[in-house]
């Protein structure tokens, strides 16, 4: 495959665009380097970058485009909220829609309020937490990512019972100090941390179901022992859902586990690959936020008519029947196919999959928590993902990262992506 019209772009951008791109993870950092690919469409499965390559997508924009790209139900929206003109900074009867559709999916949403992004959501629910507790600390878990706001960009401290170090340059050490993080799975060290800061701890943050260290199920009675402790101790509980939420089902990983937070950020799907956040919870606990209560959020694109309208259209889809059996049905074909050819060529691989997400580590047997998937090889990842880019399949740049199907990946689609998986395995990963 030839990239020189994505070579030329990339030089280009490093002029104008700090680093040459939008989000660091594009420059391919997690597969050392290299020059991304400049696409220029897509449609269902597929895309087409600025050489006139093609390939199958597995990124799928690192999770909103589950229906696949250009969706004409979510085009149509998108096209008719344009016409009527983008943004009006008054109410519309369309976020009243979609706001009881989402709060029909998830009953735990009592009352929402839509943002603009996953770090904006996430980034909220601290707040409102605070407000509603009277308290500053948070615990999180080892390797969950919550967007780019100060507070969860702390990295874990030395143990459960000490406070986290600034994992960015630009986050001060007193933000740092209210932030505690954990291993994932790990009911010992958040019982630990949680008993030492028992009357400071406002929340507990997590991603329910993990999809930033690769996808990571919570072991059995992990979230319902974190929810009895948090709760104990007069802390709320927070999920992140925001890769999580329609991923796996119509609703989120809540109703899948049958688990409920007192609060939960959304983001990507719900928008349908427009941008948008929400967040949402119990009534009493929103009730802290502006005009009703004494926390504030507000935001010019909050409840952006564009995005709402491709959110809702992208329920629509998503609600069809067995919309989500097909994308665990092929999510299982690849699976098996890629165990299948690891096994064939002796290739240490492991896949944790969930339905129409999946990541595939290398040398190493069973990834349960960060430490694990940091344990996992970055160098054979990163020959994978090249090797996989030159046979037309585009996976995310990074180990710690998700394979997502969707509605539109068809069953040729994983054969032929297994087909390239045997190859690539075959030539091998040195
Ligand atoms: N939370 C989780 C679980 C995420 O995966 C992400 C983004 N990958 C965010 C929050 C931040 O969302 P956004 O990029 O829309 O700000």
């Amino acid at each position: 495959m030839n990239f020189s019209n994505s070579e030329k772009l990339y030089e280009e951008a490093g002029k104008v665009i700090l680093g040459g791109v939008n989000s660091p993870s594009r420059a391919y950092k997690g597969v050392g380097g290299g020059t991304p690919v400049f696409m220029k469409k897509g449609k269902g499965a597929y895309f087409w970058d600025v050489d006139g390559n093609q390939f199958i997508d597995y990124l799928a924009a690192y999770g909103p485009i589950i229906t696949g790209h250009a969706h004409p139900h979510i085009t149509k929206a998108i096209q008719e909220a344009a016409a009527d003109g983008v943004l009006y900074g008054t109410p519309t009867e369309h976020e009243n829609v979609f706001a009881g559709m989402l709060t029909e999916a998830m009953p735990a949403l009592e009352r929402v309020r839509f943002v603009n992004s996953g770090t904006e959501a996430v980034m909220t629910t601290i707040r409102v937490a605070r407000a509603y507790t009277g308290r500053n600390k948070i615990i999180k878990f080892a390797g969950c990512y919550h967007g780019h706001s100060d507070l969860v960009l702390v990295a874990a401290g030395s143990g459960p019972s000490t406070t986290g170090n600034p994992d960015s340059a630009g986050v001060t050490k007193n933000i740092a100090e209210e932030v505690i993080t954990v291993p994932f799975n790990d009911i010992d060290a958040f019982k630990e941390a949680l008993d030492h800061f028992q009357d400071e701890t406002a929340a507990v943050l997590v991603e329910p179901i993990v999809g930033n260290f690769g996808i990571v199920e919570p072991e059995p009675g992990f979230l319902e022992s974190v929810n009895d402790l948090a709760h104990a101790a007069g802390s709320l509980v927070i999920y992140d859902e925001v890769i999580t939420a329609f991923r796996f089902m119509y609703g989120g990983a809540q109703n899948l586990l049958g688990v409920e937070p007192d609060l939960t950020a959304l983001g990507k799907i719900i928008g349908g690959g427009l941008p948008i956040g929400a967040y949402g919870g119990r009534k009493d606990i929103m009730e802290q936020v502006s005009p009703l209560g004494p926390a504030y959020q507000a935001g010019t694109m909050a409840g952006n008519p564009a995005s709402i309208r491709a959110g809702i259209a992208c329920l629509e889809v998503l609600k069809e029947d067995g919309v989500y059996e097909e994308m665990d049905r092929l999510g299982r074909i690849l699976e098996n196919g890629i165990v299948e050819a690891a096994e064939k060529y002796s290739i240490p691989a492991v896949v944790n999959r969930l339905h129409g997400a999946l990541t595939v580590y290398f040398d190493i047997e069973k990834v349960t928590n960060f430490q694990d998937a940091e344990n996992s090889s970055t160098g054979k990842f990163a020959v994978f993902f090249k090797k996989m880019l030159q046979k037309g399949i585009n996976l995310a740049p990074s180990k710690f990262e998700a394979w997502f199907l969707t509605t539109a990946h068809t069953e040729e689609d994983i054969r032929q992506t297994i087909q390239a998986v045997e190859e690539v395995f075959a030539e091998g990963l040195e």
